[in-house]
């Protein structure tokens, strides 16, 4: 690889240019902030929860939120999935001991009664979709102390989701993307915000892996097969052989986003008749999964 653009040290990444360790983590911290300025996600004095996986996107943002000197703590979810949440939450724990940051842990099974693996085991759910929905149901109950719930959302998680959207033509959800939550705002939302929003992917792990986190690089077992995990590999294709490709799609993104922002959101929300959390109908989407009564559910992840 050639040398750093600045220093003429060894450089460890492309990221438009040739940078050096020293370079490269000054140039990702500086693309974070300019970030959080250029889309006014969150200020000094917001209090911060980090939906943290112990993966490396959610550990990367809480380090450099940490350090960035904000008032931050992290927040994970434990789904129950065998063999694999159980050491990254493992990883979490010593990541926020070592750091100084306070950890709240809240588990399907403590909040539903079951684990994500009972729960499949035992109904035909897609899992990414019964999953999903559990889990944003969790993180937005589990977050309402906080001004805003911070995800570890990267520049090609986002192309990603545009790119799933745009083929199942899903224009409401596609309405709700973007680096500062979607269109509803209510109090019973947590706004969420994504810090990442135009850190690549490569970009992020080669930062944990220079900081040295203790993470581990593995996929839960369920990923595999998903909608999500066929347009991430197509979309690594397009990638390798037209690179700039996923910067593209979000760009394109954030130029229709006002107009996409304009359209109908869709029907009215109500309250859920069982938990009282907001709902499209009269049983929110996390009640329907818990009483098996979610038929014809369309949803993307
Ligand atoms: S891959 Fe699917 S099942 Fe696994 S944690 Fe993510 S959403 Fe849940
Ligand atoms: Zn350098
Ligand atoms: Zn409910």
């Amino acid at each position: 690889m050639a040398d750093c653009f600045y220093c003429r040290q060894a450089a460890v990444i492309i990221a438009g240019r040739a940078l050096c360790r020293k370079h490269f983590i000054r140039h990702f911290e500086e693309k974070v902030k300019r970030t959080i300025r250029r889309f006014g996600l969150f200020g000094r004095t917001d209090k911060l929860a980090v939906a943290s996986s112990g993966g490396k996107d959610s550990t990367t943002i809480l380090y450099i939120l940490k350090k960035l000197g904000y008032d931050v703590e992290a927040l994970a979810i434990n789904e129950g999935i065998h063999g694999y949440r159980d050491g990254t939450i493992e990883d979490l724990k010593r990541f926020c001991t070592a750091n100084g940051i306070r950890l709240n842990i809240v588990s399907y099974r403590d909040y539903f009664g079951f684990t994500l693996d009972e729960l499949l085991a035992k109904k035909a759910f897609q899992p990414c979709m019964a999953c999903g929905i559990l889990r944003r149901y969790l993180l937005n109950r589990a977050s309402r102390d906080y001004d805003y719930l911070v995800t570890g959302h990267n520049l090609d998680d986002e192309a990603q989701t545009i790119t799933m959207n745009m083929i199942k033509s899903n224009t409401h959800l596609l309405a709700r993307l973007g680096p500062k939550t979607g269109q509803i705002s209510s109090r019973m939302f947590t706004p969420r915000v994504k810090p990442l929003y135009l850190c690549s992917e490569k970009e992020v792990a080669t930062y944990a892996f220079l900081q040295g986190f203790e993470i581990k690089f593995t996929e839960c077992p369920n990923a595999a097969g998903s909608f999500r995990a066929s347009v991430r590999d197509m979309l690594n294709g397009l990638e390798a052989m037209h690179p700039g490709s996923k910067l593209g799609i979000v760009h394109s993104f954030l130029k229709m986003m006002p107009v996409l922002k304009c359209l109908p959101v869709g029907k009215e929300l109500s309250c859920c008749r069982e938990c009282g959390e907001p709902a499209g109908r009269e049983l929110c989407s996390a009640c329907a999964i818990v009483s098996s009564k979610l038929e014809n559910f369309k949803y993307n992840l």
